[in-house]
């Protein structure tokens, strides 16, 4: 068999560079490709070439077969990386590969579609004595059919579009009402971000633990299992922090399901790296819930507690390769945490947060590894997901592992764009955390938001003050003075004690009576001076007084004034909720748009008539576009 010699990445974003490190390490030649919008991405600039393919929308460019194949053709590559998201579980385009003779680094055509529709896959792996969540035995055609089935299985139900992925297409429904409610949403949000839409219903199982495996499927007919990853702390169904080992998972229970899963995938004929995903319940019963046929976002922490490489693992089962270990010989070596640091804003319902990056500061250190895209000066697009970097630790345990992610989360600096850091700062500070005590409902359950806010409450308490004490020192002495200097300032008629650690024109690292903050200038005018403080972004308005200087810290800038609604993203508008007229609560639906495939809703900002709406069904809008007046 011809080993492969240059792989074309079908993909953007951290992992297009994600893989092609791997290739760079094997002398493997790579070849990008690009969209309208990804012009100056990192990836572009990393490959040995790269192909544009199209406009910036994906159906015009990543999830575009015909772009893609001719970049194939024009480059000479002799296999496709499909990296997650977009092609990558599209059977059509795996078997498009194999018909056009260019390798498709991933599971063969055929098993990857039978995984790809959850409804088939859940028949097959009950056949192979795999229990499955209980659910409708086969799809449902309409909201009639749901209802009658849920009716069967009894509420709490789930709607799931079998084609579903990454959280969407995933929908709680209580009652009746709220099923009819939720079916067109379901619909609609998987054909935006698959193209197809089919649906099932499934019980709703409660406290439960998100578990899966990392399998492994060589084609000489072995197979096994790397470990499990729990991946529990999620937000809308999707993953925000996955580790390895789970807390619960013993080595009995590991090798059990492990090799339950491993025997199943080999018995549809499943073939490269895959996952199997399971719900675990306080009891610790198993139910399979689907398999992802590609790489997964948390790979990485399996690599970190296996020490091997998964995407080099990929291409050399591609090769024709055997596995590199006897099943059920390896042991899992410490333990891995990784965070999704997503462009996204915790309080507005994770709503998206693209724009300009201006900074980045990516954290380093023992064992710390972080998967990014970013670099001072990038953007973060609408148009794709919202996921910036994979940050990852190791450590000897968890404890440890745990330790240096609360520094590497201290240390990321990402200006222009709220993320998710602070949320992950106050869960993995938290007791819960701490005990292990997971569930895919942990941020309800544990009121992680309610938290987080009387966290930044108290972080902002003394961000004001170190932000008080870092711009006066500027003031006072140009770059924020020299290492190891010390003053005493008047803050509010109080005397406070700042030694300044290191500083540059940047930002500086000081101690504010002893405790230790870092700040970093945003570039602004000479009235407001915007800085992030501690991985918290603030501002202070600055009036300048004859020999004092007062300066007010802001806090966060708020959404819009008076009546107007602005949308915070830019984005599609799906539907409108209300008409001109109508009476609104605080925080009711104003309207739906889609970003980064996702939809989010605009809420009213106050109560009030709406006096006049500014956008219909079909409008694309920008950040800070009016959406409505309430008066
Ligand atoms: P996706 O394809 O989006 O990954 P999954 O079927 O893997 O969809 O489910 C994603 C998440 O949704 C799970 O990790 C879990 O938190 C939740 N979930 C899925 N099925 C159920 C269920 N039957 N009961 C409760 N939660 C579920
Ligand atoms: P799941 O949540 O289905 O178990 P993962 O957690 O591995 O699977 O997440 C994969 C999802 O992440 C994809 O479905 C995709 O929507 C999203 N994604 C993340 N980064 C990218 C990217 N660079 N390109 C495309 N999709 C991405
Ligand atoms: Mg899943």
């Amino acid at each position: 068999m011809a080993m492969i010699e240059k792989v074309l990445i079908a993909n953007r974003g951290e992992i297009a560079l994600r893989v092609i490190r791997t290739c760079d390490a094997l002398g493997v030649a790579t070849v990008a490709v690009y969209s309208d919008e990804d012009r100056n991405s990192l990836h572009v600039k990393k490959a040995g070439e790269a192909h544009h393919i199209g406009a910036a929308a994906p159906t015009s460019s990543y999830l575009n077969q015909d772009s893609v194949m001719a970049a194939v053709a024009a480059s000479g590559a002799d296999a496709v990386h499909p990296g997650y998201g977009f092609l990558s579980e599209n059977s059509d385009f795996a078997a498009r590969c194999e018909r056009e003779g260019v390798k498709f680094i991933g599971p063969g055509s055929d098993s990857m579609s039978l995984c790809g529709d959850k409804m088939k896959c859940k028949a097959a792996m009950d056949k192979a004595g795999v229990p499955t969540v209980p659910g409708s035995a086969g799809l449902v055609k309409d909201a009639d059919e749901a209802a009658e089935t849920a009716g069967k299985i009894g509420y709490p139900v789930l709607l799931k579009s079998v084609y579903g992925g990454g959280g969407r297409g995933i929908r709680l429904c209580h009652d009746e009402a709220e099923l009819r409610g939720h079916y067109d949403s379901v619909t609609g949000e998987s054909m935006a971000a698959f193209g197809k839409s089919a649906i099932l219903v499934e019980k709703f199982l409660e406290k439960i633990r998100h578990i899966e495996f990392q399998l492994a499927c060589d084609t000489r007919g072995n197979a096994a299992h790397i470990f499990e990853r729990e991946c529990s702390i999620q937000r809308r169904n999707q993953k925000l922090i996955e580790m390895t080992p789970s807390p619960v998972v013993d080595h009995e229970t590991r090798e059990r399901i492990g090799d339950l899963a491993a025997r199943a995938a080999k018995a549809v004929g499943y073939t490269n790296l895959g996952t199997a995903e399971f719900l675990r319940l306080d009891d610790g019963t198993f139910y399979f819930i689907e398999i992802n046929a590609r790489l997964q976002v948390e790979h990485p922490v399996t690599e970190l507690v296996s020490g091997m490489d998964l995407v080099k693992m990929q291409l050399d089962i591609a090769n024709g390769e055997a596995l590199p270990f006897e099943p059920g010989s390896i042991r899992p070596n410490g333990s891995a945490i990784e965070c999704r640091i997503n462009a996204e804003d915790t309080f507005m319902d994770f709503a998206p947060s693209t724009g300009p990056v201006p900074h980045v500061e990516v954290p380093a250190g023992p064992g710390v590894r972080c998967d990014t895209y970013l670099y001072p000066g990038c953007s973060v697009s609408s148009y794709y997901d919202s996921l910036m970097a994979k940050l990852c630790t190791w450590g000897r345990d968890t404890p440890e592992a745990t330790r240096r992610m609360l520094a590497a989360l201290a240390s990321f600096e990402i200006q222009g764009v709220e993320t998710s850091i602070p949320l992950y700062r106050t869960i993995l500070r938290s007791d819960e955390f701490a005990r292990g005590d997971l569930s895919t409902d942990f941020l309800s359950r544990y009121g992680m938001l309610d938290r987080l806010k009387a966290d930044i409450a108290a972080d902002k308490e003394a961000a004001a003050e170190a932000a008080l004490a870092a711009a006066a020192m500027r003031h006072a002495h140009g770059t924020g003075g020299a290492a190891g200097a010390a003053y005493t300032i008047t803050i509010d008629g109080r005397e406070r004690r700042v030694r300044v650690i290191s500083a540059d024109s940047r930002g500086m690292d000081f101690a504010l009576d002893n405790t230790h903050h870092r700040v970093t200038y945003v570039p602004g005018d000479a009235l407001e001076t915007r800085m992030i403080l501690d991985g918290l972004q603030i501002s202070a308005f600055r009036h300048t007084g004859l020999d004092e200087i007062v300066y007010k810290n802001s806090g966060r800038s708020e959404a819009s004034g008076g009546g107007s609604l602005k949308s915070q993203i830019p984005g599609k508008v799906v539907s409108v909720a209300v008409s001109e007229g109508d009476e609104v609560a605080e925080g009711d639906t104003i309207c739906a748009l889609e970003a980064m495939k996702m939809q989010v809703g605009v809420k009213a900002h106050k109560a009030g008539t709406v006096s006049a709406l500014r956008v219909k069904v079909g409008d694309t809008v920008a950040k800070g576009a009016v959406i409505a007046e309430i008066a």
